[in-house]
């Protein structure tokens, strides 16, 4: 899917059950969802995500980005600190320089986990609990929304095997790809517009 679709699905769905979830609903919450929803490919290098971060989009800057950054994090963490947060995003990072888009790590419950304790780790800083709810929530439409797709997702990565899918799927790109894809985009900002009087008071 692409990184709009997935974006307006995380984040209207977040909204949706919202009310369903403990911590209420706020403008941190919202940046969550539609950041944790773009986040499993940034083992893509042309992802949405990367064209913010990587200067060039191709496979060899993404890994130095990425293994370059996690390494220094690892180095500077065993030397000067002692934060075993601190080793684990090092870790993720130089996973995501390595790892290929769909092929792995960010697109399985593994990866969710791993990630999810990051943000964890971060909103207890902030007193925020809550905010770890919206990132699972953000994540798993994208798992799911990929897992709409005919190539599916290695969910139990790294356990070897087929990829998961649902019986019906769609190739992205294709032309009932984009037109469910629409659908997707129009019915999420519908949606997202009818909240709007709610999230305009959101703090
Ligand atoms: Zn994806």
């Amino acid at each position: 899917m692409t990184g709009k679709t997935h974006a307006v699905m995380g984040a209207s769905v977040g909204i949706a059950i919202s009310s369903k979830i403990p911590g209420e609903l706020s403008i941190i919450a919202v940046i969550i969802l539609i950041i944790s929803s773009l986040l499993p490919d940034i083992d893509h290098p042309k992802s949405i995500f990367n064209k913010y971060i990587l200067p060039v989009k191709n496979k060899m800057v993404k890994v130095s980005v990425y293994g370059g950054i996690g390494t220094i994090l690892i180095v500077f963490n065993i030397f000067y600190r002692n934060i075993p947060e601190l080793m684990v995003i090092g870790m993720v990072l130089i996973i995501v320089a390595f790892s290929s888009h769909r092929m792995g790590f960010t697109h399985s419950i593994l990866g969710m986990i791993v990630f999810a304790f990051i943000v964890n780790y971060r909103a207890l800083q902030y007193n925020n609990i809550y905010l770890v709810y919206y990132f699972i929530i953000g994540y798993s439409t994208h798992i799911i929304g990929d897992m709409c797709t005919n190539r599916g997702v290695p969910l139990f990565y790294p356990l070897k095997g087929k990829n998961i899918k649902f019986p019906f799927t769609f190739r992205v790109g294709s032309n009932n790809g984009k037109f469910i894809e629409d659908i997707i985009v129009i019915i999420s900002i519908l949606y997202i517009a009818y909240r709007f009087p709610m999230l305009l008071k959101l703090k």
